[in-house]
């Protein structure tokens, strides 16, 4: 069912970006939104991950290991992080991402009406043309994608706790 779901939810995402692709600079080799932040997903989205960690080849598969390690030893003080699956400024676990993973790069309007900008926006990337620092000056995308709102709205998925996603590990 959650197959079924993410096939449906990357179609709508997927007009969402060509809908905004002269306001959208994600490429190929660029992966900041991979190396530095928490990355909160369910339990659910979780054992997806994990099944594309387990399709690793044993190379790749050691070294998100040696990821998981390191951030883990430094948990305490660290807020944000590099994701461990990023390998080499790549996704090693792209078909299996998290759903924070797929909506990063669109702008959105939340329910409680403010625009939810990507981190991006504000180091010249995605609708920076489109924003001053502060005012944002297009339509955003009018779906609410916290991830709390996507949940809500299939309520036949039990997604299970959200944790930062060293804390599954
Ligand atoms: S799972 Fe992949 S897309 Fe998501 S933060 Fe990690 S490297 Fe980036």
């Amino acid at each position: 069912m959650y197959v079924q779901f993410l096939k449906e939810f990357d179609a709508k995402l997927a007009a969402y970006f060509k809908r905004d692709s002269a306001a959208i600079k994600c490429q190929k080799g660029c992966s900041l939104c991979c190396e530095n932040g928490d990355y909160p997903l369910s339990y659910l989205e979780m054992s997806y991950l994990m099944q594309g960690f387990a399709c690793l080849d044993k190379e790749k598969h050691d070294c998100v290991r040696e990821n998981i390690i390191k951030i883990k030893a430094q948990r305490e003080t660290l807020k944000a992080y590099p994701c461990p699956f990023l390998l080499d400024g790549s996704c090693s676990v792209y078909q299996y991402r998290p759903l924070t993973c797929r909506v990063h790069g669109l702008a959105y309007m939340r329910s409680d009406g403010i625009v939810k900008l990507p981190e991006c926006a504000r180091c010249g990337l995605n609708y920076a043309q489109n924003f001053d620092g502060e005012t944002v000056n297009f339509e955003p995308v009018k779906e609410d994608l916290n991830l709390d709102k996507i949940f809500a709205s299939r309520p036949h998925l039990d997604f299970g706790p959200i944790k930062s996603m060293i804390d599954f590990f």
